[in-house]
């Protein structure tokens, strides 16, 4: 296939959903959730009929400044289905007063703070509000460790969709002002997002709400992957050497993955791939001792409080994705504690002029440890991908 073919006109190449663990299709024009294979249940992927786009400039060429510049490659059959703010087409900007502390590798943040709802939930929540708009569902409920919830709440708003969050009460009280300023429905839950995770179910099932928890809704993917697309053009088609990214669920891992696979069959990026770091938090660590046991799932972790509230999932739906893309890029996983990056938002923004979330300032320091292991390389560029806004973290900041 190439640009003149027919296809093209089309605004969405959507193909169908498979499942990446047994295969099992599913229709995309029906609302879905996991696999539908009961002995599988894992997350599904949606696929496209990918062109060979020979000039990826060109094909940009005039677009929006948003995450909709790659609608080709996103699951929104009708545009008018789009629920948007502006989220997506983030900066990046290299390290500034820091850069005397990075030695010879050039670094970069990728800065999803400045997204509606001030993180890159935005995209993923984005879409799968779209998805779920031009599926005609009418009420989503969702657990979040805090972003998740207030970017449901603000895209519902949008979309005329009734929302229902829950939400931990150790969470900074911004969060739940958030959801309650765009007329969502909120319960606070005593417990972690895993308790959350449970009610949210028990009231979905029970009153037939669709639920977008994280990787058990296959759009939310499709909307954090953009994050890949953005950067490879950012770059120039020339990708980091390293990405570091704070893993909770592993949206954006999998995600930017995602995206790198269908831009080389897009013919838009060549084989070579970054080496993927998933940094945690030292509080809920399963995918960092799974990681370097070498086992294909996480075990259930939690320590409890972290203030790095978007990491304190005790063990990710798509654990077993997550591992995929750390082995397969020959990646790393690495677990930060909460004083560490504490002191990061702090050293950051005074160096930086940035106000980063504690789980963008964890990258800061993982960058720093991995370096003085030698893990990193002199000379590889790396990219820290900034998820959220620490604005809102500021009861959590000592
Ligand atoms: C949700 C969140 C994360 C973790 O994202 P996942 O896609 O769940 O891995 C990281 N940082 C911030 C600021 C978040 O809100
Ligand atoms: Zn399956």
């Amino acid at each position: 296939m190439s640009l003149s073919n027919s296809n093209t006109h089309k605004f969405s190449l959507l193909k169908h959903l498979r499942c990446p663990e047994c295969g099992l299709v599913h229709n995309a024009a029906e609302i879905n959730t996991v696999c539908n294979n009961e002995d599988c249940r894992s997350t599904l992927f949606a696929e496209y009929d990918l062109p060979q786009v020979l000039n990826p400039e060109q094909f940009l060429a005039g677009r929006p400044a948003n995450m909709w510049r790659y609608h080709e490659f996103l699951p929104v059959i009708n545009p008018d289905n789009i629920v948007t703010l502006g989220e997506g087409f983030t900066p990046i900007l290299p390290l500034a007063n820091l850069k005397a502390e990075a030695g010879d590798n050039e670094v970069f943040w990728k800065d999803e703070s400045g997204n509606p709802t001030g993180s890159f939930k935005a995209r993923g929540i984005g879409m799968a509000v779209s998805k779920a708009k031009e599926l005609g569902i009418k009420h989503i409920v969702t657990p979040t460790a805090g972003n998740a919830g207030g970017a449901l709440a603000a895209y519902c708003a949008r979309a005329g969709i009734k929302a229902s969050v829950y939400i931990p009460q150790l969470t900074p009280k911004v969060f739940k002002d958030e959801c309650r300023l765009y007329g969502a429905d909120l319960v606070e839950v005593d417990g972690n997002i895993a308790d959350c995770g449970k009610l949210a179910n028990d009231d979905a099932v029970q009153n037939g709400w669709f639920q977008v928890s994280t990787l058990k809704e296959p759009y939310r993917l499709e909307g954090k992957k953009t994050m890949g697309y953005e950067l490879a053009e950012q770059f120039n088609w020339q990708l980091p050497d390293v990405i570091f990214y704070p893993t909770g669920g592993g949206t954006g891992l999998i995600g930017i993955w995602k995206a790198f696979n269908e831009m080389e069959q897009l013919g838009w990026i060549g084989k070579e791939r970054p080496r993927m770091v998933a940094v945690q938090s030292t509080s809920c660590d399963g995918i960092v001792s799974a990681f370097h046991g070498g086992q294909s799932r996480s075990e259930f972790k939690d320590s409890g409080f972290t203030i790095a509230n978007g990491l304190r999932v005790p063990k990710p739906y798509a654990d077993k994705q997550i591992l995929n893309v750390l082995y397969q890029s020959k990646g790393n996983a690495i677990a930060i504690d909460d004083a560490d990056m504490n002191d990061a938002v702090k050293h950051i923004a005074a160096k930086e002029g940035m106000l980063i979330a504690p789980e963008g300032a964890a990258l800061w320091v993982a960058f720093k440890k991995l370096k003085a292991q030698g893990w990193i390389k002199a000379d590889e560029c790396v990219l820290l991908l900034n998820t959220g806004s620490g604005y809102k973290y500021l009861e959590n900041i000592d």
